[in-house]
């Protein structure tokens, strides 16, 4: 691959595990953007402050070290030099990670920080497939190919819920879609970034395809 691939779109529509094996596919590197999000979160919530308290917030975030890894067989998160892979996915940080990441001062740090990273990438690997909510729009819009992920709520609470048991949180289905609606919401609604596909963005409906469909769609996506 040569370029930028940016793959957007809710949570449990499979982005994840696409935007991996499509990078490993491709040899290229992959960037986890939502996992730099929730570091930053990580820290916010280490730090006990009030996240309605965006200038604190702010603070916090700017002096946080996050150190997000782009090999796609290994993706990695350090925070102040801690690996935090797991915790990041816990569910207080779900909880907290809409609102840590409607910061104006936030997002500004983070996508400068995704852009060095994506431009390292590209010396050194030629190519790069990019995950978040905004990255056709905001990150790298001029991204010669950008792909916007959905699915009904149901399919990706599903999802959401196998990959929970998968790593060994217990979450009902109900608490899960719940989740799910909450986080897609909020992420819809915010004034600043919020989540929708670019305007040359390919829409691509995963509610009935499973992880080897979705990457032979995004490979024939990107071999068109
Ligand atoms: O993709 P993931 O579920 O890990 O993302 C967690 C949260 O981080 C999202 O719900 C969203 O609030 C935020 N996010 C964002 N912009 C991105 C990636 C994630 O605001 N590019």
């Amino acid at each position: 691959l040569r370029g930028v691939v940016a793959l957007d779109g809710p949570s449990g529509t499979g982005k994840s595990s696409a935007a991996r094996r499509l990078a490993a596919t491709l040899g290229a590197r992959y960037l986890d953007t939502g996992a730099m999000y929730r570091a930053v979160t990580l820290a916010v919530l280490r730090a006990g402050v009030d996240l309605a308290d965006t200038g604190v917030v702010a603070d916090v975030a700017s002096a946080a070290l996050v150190v997000q890894g782009t090999d796609p067989d290994r993706s990695t998160t350090h925070l102040d030099g801690a690996d935090v892979g797991a915790e990041i996915r816990g569910p207080e940080v779900t909880l907290a990670v809409s609102p840590v990441s409607a910061v104006p001062a936030v997002r500004e740090l983070l996508v400068a920080e995704q852009r060095r990273i994506i431009a390292q990438a590209l010396d050194e690997a030629g190519g790069i497939v990019v995950e978040g909510r905004d990255i056709g729009t905001a990150v790298v819009p001029d991204a010669p190919l950008k792909v916007y992920l959905t699915a009904d709520a149901e399919a990706r609470a599903q999802r959401r819920a196998k990959q929970d048991s998968a790593s060994g949180r217990e979450s009902t289905l109900d608490a899960t879609l719940a989740d799910v609606q909450r986080r897609d919401a909020y992420d819809s609604s915010r004034a600043v970034s919020p989540l929708r596909a670019a305007e040359d963005a390919v829409v691509l409906d995963t509610t009935s395809l499973d992880l080897p469909g979705t990457l032979a769609a995004l490979l024939d996506l990107v071999d068109a």
